[in-house]
């Protein structure tokens, strides 16, 4: 009889345990039945316990990385002409001539400076250069500089640029920008820039910003920025064109016949 007492109160208490049990399992208050402990705090996660969890996001590109670093005309002539391939004659029809003094790199005592593109002169490119001739895009491209608005120098300003450039070891950047005119700046894939300068007119659709493609007109010829302009007369008309990289023009330090190999390849 003692013995089936103990055993009656085993089995109610395992009884109410059981019972008690299974309401806190419908409750949903055991920890190992949900994600949440039973007192319903939310333990932080630590993300440094999940590393490798993580997804790291892909880094930013650049949106264009330069064409080469450094200076482009170290690299061997071939490999210029391949880089630049894209690039076609800012004038059509048009031909790189016989004359080193039009070429980059050419000294201009005038400004006690360097001539840092290629001049295209009447008798000199193989077609009719004069005002109003279409300038077109070399390459594809963003225009980063048109000068819709543009105010010649007058003959004092001019003599002045000239006399600050003679007493400095080069002609003064904001100078040569003067005596480059009225100007549009391109800026093409891999960071090259391509500059066209002396014009008459620019287009007016254009705004800085706009895409071009190669072979669009950008702009004519004129003689901004020459001493005839001054006057109003035709001399000095041509198409100065220049390709940058990186702080450096295209020919920069090279001899006549490597710009002139160049040229004549890049620009057909
Ligand atoms: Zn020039």
């Amino acid at each position: 009889m003692h013995k089936t007492k103990t055993t009656m109160a085993y089995t109610t208490v395992l009884t109410i345990l059981a019972a008690l049990f299974f309401v806190a399992f419908l409750l949903d208050m055991l920890p190992w039945t949900s994600g949440a402990p039973a007192d319903g705090k939310v333990i932080e996660e630590n993300p440094s316990l999940h590393n490798d969890e993580i997804i790291t996001p892909e880094p930013e590109e650049p949106a264009d990385t330069p064409l080469f670093e450094g200076n482009i005309n170290r690299l061997p002539l071939e490999m210029i002409v391949d880089k630049l391939s894209f690039f076609q004659s800012p004038i059509e029809g048009a031909r790189i001539g016989m004359t080193d003094g039009q070429l980059p790199g050419a000294p201009r005592s005038y400004r006690n400076g360097t001539h840092e593109g290629v001049d295209y002169y009447n008798g000199f490119c193989g077609v009719k250069i004069h005002r109003g001739v279409p300038v077109l895009a070399a390459a594809d491209g963003v225009v980063i500089r048109i000068d819709h608005t543009y105010t010649e120098m007058t003959a004092e300003e001019r003599a002045e640029y000239r006399r600050i450039s003679a007493q400095s070891a080069t002609t003064p950047e904001d100078i040569l920008d003067k005596f480059r005119g009225r100007q549009v700046w391109v800026e093409h894939e891999g960071k090259v820039i391509s500059r066209y300068a002396h014009l008459d007119s620019v287009s007016a659709e254009l705004a800085v910003g706009h895409t071009v493609r190669a072979g669009q007109q950008i702009a004519t010829i004129g003689n901004s920025g020459t001493p005839p302009a001054i006057t109003g007369g035709e001399g000095e008309m041509h198409l100065h064109f220049e390709i940058w990289l990186n702080e450096h023009y295209l020919g920069e330090n090279l001899s006549p016949n490597d710009v002139r190999f160049l040229l004549r390849n890049i620009l057909k």
